[in-house]
This record gives structure tokens, sequence and C-alpha cells, in this order.
């Protein structure tokens, strides 16, 4: 029996102090784990093999056949649509790019869906932030805005925010307070010190209220709430020591949408004359953030990538993957470590449903009922290494922990390419 330190690898958290007891290369037994990651490690229905779709229906086949399956499929293709990357190492984005500047496609990752509003904000206003360590060590206001991390993130408060002993809060939760905004009553909620409920797609209001309020305005009632309220919370907030402002998709995906995070960015300015105070977007997937600075290193744009004339073009609502299959562009797609299928709108699935479909997936979802040619994976972070970046932007290396026979993400996105490149000049790269 052996016991090693891992990361999680679920959410964007990437909580580093995790242990897991070892029997014959499987996890027998996991410490410190929330029920996420115990899920994680510990369950999901395997994909055991390659398969590739033979007169409509899966069968098992060669990993080579399958790799020349799928160089086939992207060669052959138009508006090859390479969509995902946000639960797989950096490295292998890396090489995800290469591919798809080769088959010149577009290279598509979750935050299209989820918090690439907030990115589009942060384009117009840049980001005043910090690491997760700062705030543990530092911070007296929490404020969570359009997120429970009660159940999306459950040891976000445990490890860095509201709990944790940090340097110059030694009392931990007796120094500090936390307020939630949202527009209901969630988990996280029923914790605060103080919660406010707000009208949906009141968001932009609010803060813009809350900015007037910071210059000695008197404000109106907004979104629901008093206007003594929103001057007794601009006061709390200007008088924090070092205050923190955690926000997620409620916030990104309503109302104002990425005009809410460029003013709740603004508020955060603001507040920077008075105090220190600092925002970050709470990330779901463990190396979302990854993909956004792989692409962004070597794209020059975060997410929603077009490769279609040999060089990188970015106009979110046009080349994100749910655009490209809407308008009927998309004419294939590699799906890799996330599952569209489960979560893309109804006509988006109708459209993937009619396009080759390559996954690349550890574990069977919805995605690989569609596909024609299906990868089994290792799991990054378990049976492979790499890189990710927690959601405060800090590359962290996942370290190996069992050895699952599996080839790893970037082992197959890499044949991929060699056999794109084989196809298209008749040479390996
Ligand atoms: S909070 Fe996130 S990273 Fe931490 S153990 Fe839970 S699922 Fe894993």
């Amino acid at each position: 029996m052996e016991r090693k330190n891992i990361i999680c690898p679920f959410c964007g958290c990437l909580c580093d102090d995790v242990y897991v007891d070892v029997e014959e290369d499987k996890i027998v037994q996991i410490f410190n784990g929330c029920i996420l990651c115990k899920a994680k490690l510990s369950s999901g229905e395997r994909v055991k093999e390659a398969l590739v779709r033979v007169d409509g229906e899966l069968v098992p086949s060669s990993y080579e056949d399958a790799v020349e399956s799928a160089a086939k499929i992207l060669v052959e293709s138009s508006m090859p649509v390479l969509y995902g990357w946000s639960n797989t190492s950096c490295e292998t984005i890396s090489q995800g790019i290469r591919l798809t500047e080769k088959i010149r496609g577009v290279i598509d990752n979750t935050s299209s869906v989820c918090h690439g509003p907030s990115l589009l904000g942060i384009h117009e206003t840049g980001l005043p932030t910090c690491t997760l360590g700062e705030v543990k060590n530092r911070s007296d206001l929490i404020i969570y805005w359009g997120c429970n991390p009660v159940h999306a993130h459950p040891r976000h408060m445990s490890r860095y925010t509201l709990m944790p002993r940090g340097y110059f809060r030694r009392n931990g939760l007796m120094e500090r307070e936390l307020i939630v905004v949202d527009v209901r009553s969630t988990d996280t909620s029923k914790l605060a010190d103080q919660f406010i409920k707000i009208e949906p797609g009141c968001d932009y209001e609010l803060f813009s209220a809350l900015r007037a309020a910071l210059r000695g305005h008197t404000v109106p009632d907004v979104a629901g709430i008093k206007s003594k309220t929103i001057t007794e919370l601009s006061l709390k907030l200007k008088n924090a020591k070092f205050g923190a402002l955690f926000f997620g998709v409620g916030l990104t995906m309503s109302g104002a949408k990425h005009r809410n995070v460029e003013n709740a960015i603004a508020l955060t300015r603001d507040l920077n004359q008075f105090t220190r105070f600092v925002i970050m977007p709470m990330r779901g997937h463990y190396n979302v953030d990854g993909v956004n600075q792989v692409l962004t290193w070597q794209t020059g744009y975060p997410y929603g990538v077009d490769f279609s004339r040999g060089f990188p073009r970015y106009n979110p609502g046009e080349y994100c993957a749910n655009d490209l299959l809407a308008s009927g562009s998309a004419d294939s797609a590699l799906i890799i470590a996330s599952d569209p299928a489960a979560h893309f709108p109804r006509e988006s699935l109708e459209a993937l449903k009619k396009i080759p479909v390559i996954s690349i997936d550890p574990f069977k979802s919805l995605t690989s009922l569609i596909s024609d040619v299906i990868f089994p994976s290792a799991i990054t972070g378990i049976e492979a290494s790499g890189t990710a970046y927690r959601m405060d932007c800090v590359p962290i290396t996942l370290r190996k922990v069992v050895d699952s026979g599996y080839k790893t993400d970037k082992e197959i996105i890499s044949d991929i390419l060699n056999k794109v490149v084989e196809l298209q000049h008749g040479s390996k790269v």
C-alpha cells in the first residue's frame, strides 16, 4: 500500500493536498478530497478500446486504424472544429493548436459557454487580481457574486478564502466577513454574514450604483436593493483592509454578460483608490485557465480561434464551436476532454449529430454515443502528468499517480497530427 500526495484534477481550485492509497495501480482510498474529487478519482465508466463507426455501428479498432480514420476526417473537412481542452494538460493543448493550424480548423474551449464574457470584460479593462495565497493571507472581506462554491468548488472557502488562517489573518474565519450576492438563496448564501438578493439580470445596475455611492452620490433603490443598503455596502467595501470579489457564471451569463464583468472590474479598480481590492473569476474545469493561457501565448487569443485562412483570427460570436455548429459551417469535430452533447443547446447538438465526430475521453459520455471515432485516454493528473493553471493563473504540475496503460491525450493528438501531415505531404512532422 502506498500513499502519495496529489493534485486534484477536477475544479479550478487544483487542491494540492489530496492523499490516496494505491494498491496494484488502483486508487483504493482518498483523503482530503471533497465529494467531487472522490467521484472523479473513483468512478466513471471507462472507454476501454478504440472504436470506429462502420455502417452505423461502433466497432473495436486498432489504435493505428483509429488514428488514420481521425486524420482522414480532419484532412477532408473544410471547417473542422476542435473543441474542449479544459480537462487536459497544457502540453496537450499546445499540440492541439499545432494540429488546428495544420488542418486550418477552429480551436475553441469551454470558456465560450462559461467565462468567455469574463475574458471579453478583461480585454476591455484589465484585471486587478492576485493569487489565492494572497487572499488567504490578507483578505478580511470576501464577496461571492453569482456563484455557489459550496457545490461547485467545495474547498474554495476552506482552503483559500473564508476559513484558513493567513499570515495577516491569524484567526481565520473570525477576522473575515462574507457577503454573497445572488438571485436566489443558496447553500453559500446561508453561510454569509450578509446576503444580498438581487433581481435577475440587474447586476450591471447594482455595480453602477455601488460605484456612484463610492463617490458619495445618493443612489435610488436599484436591482431590488434599498438605497440605504447600497450606501452601507459601499462603505463596507471601502473600509475593508483587503477585499476579494469572486464571480461565477451567474454574472457572466446573465443580463449584460461581458459588460457585467467590465463593470465589476471597474468597481474593483475604483475601490483601489481607497483600499486594496481584487477580483477573480471562479473557473470551473481544472485547466480552463490553462487553455486560455496556452492559446493566448501561441495565437494571441484565448478561445474561439479560427485558422481557416492560415493565420489566427478571433471573433467570439462567429468562431466559437456553438456558432459554427448552429450556422452549419462546421463539417467535422474533434472533441477532447469535454462533453458538449450533454451541455450544448439543442440546435448545436443536432448539427453535431450530422457531421463526423472524433472524441478523446477516458470515460463514456453522451458525446461518445454520437462519435464516429473514439479514443480511450489516460486521465490527466491521475494516470498522466502535465501542467495545469489554477483559477488564479498559477501553473501547477500534475503528477502521474497510477499506470493505466492508456495513451495520454498528448500522445493521441501528436499521433493524429503526424498522420495528418503524412496524408497532406507524405512525411511526418
Ligand atoms: S475543491 Fe475542486 S480541486 Fe479541491 S478537492 Fe474539490 S474538486 Fe478537487
